[in-house]
């Protein structure tokens, strides 16, 4: 499945689309500007003046006329098990282990029995055996350390974690506006995505 990435104007992410919706954005002529390359052609109805079909190439970033007026550094993206899992690169928090997403849980640092919340830095991924082991305990307490340290993923690091089959050029984009210690960027490499489907082109038709 084709997702585009959706910019505001000024080139903040809003979200992952689909490629009817981004049509639906062509149509209505509120592209501002894109980025990369075309990643589909949808085709349309005959022109009855020029006899001619409609084509619209999708391009896999756009960006929409008008701003989100949001402050980058005040948004907090909102958490699930999939995003965590990936933000701790599937590693146990205390073992270090590598686990499959299936088997992985969500732990709080700080129990919630004890005032700990469901939130970026109150929780990591670990294996059942540590967070049995640990059970309602802090680490301290436990004697178990963290192998890393929790953090708060940025809007653009948020797209990533939340993206799925994400081109290329859409994770060049983004990781050129990830801090550079960003942990996310330990596994890119720009060869890693290249032979993603970037160059895929497909004709659907559109209304
Ligand atoms: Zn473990």
């Amino acid at each position: 499945m084709l997702h585009i990435l959706k910019l505001d104007v000024g080139g903040i992410p809003q979200s992952w689309i689909n490629a009817e919706e981004a049509t639906k954005h062509y149509a209505e002529g509120s592209i501002a500007w894109t980025l990369g390359k075309p990643v589909a052609v949808m085709r349309g109805g005959i022109s009855r003046l020029s006899g001619k079909q409609s084509v619209i190439e999708l391009h896999s970033i756009i960006a929409t006329k008008g701003s989100s007026r949001i402050n980058l550094f005040e948004v907090i993206p909102s958490i699930t098990k999939a995003k965590l899992y990936k933000r701790d690169q599937g590693l146990c928090a205390y073992c270090a282990s590598l686990i499959n997403e299936s088997e992985a849980e969500a732990e709080h640092i700080t129990p919630s029995s004890k005032g700990g919340c469901y939130s970026w830095m109150n929780l990591v991924i670990s294996c059942r055996a540590c967070n049995q082991k640990k059970g309602n305990r802090s680490p301290e307490n436990a004697g178990m350390s963290l192998m890393y340290a929790p953090y708060i993923p940025s809007l653009y690091e948020d797209m990533i974690l939340k993206g799925r089959n994400i081109l290329a050029d859409q994770m060049e984009f983004l990781a050129a506006n990830l801090p550079k210690n960003s942990r996310l960027l330990q596994n890119y490499t720009a060869t890693n995505f290249l032979s993603e489907s970037s160059s895929e082109v497909f004709a659907t038709d559109f209304q």
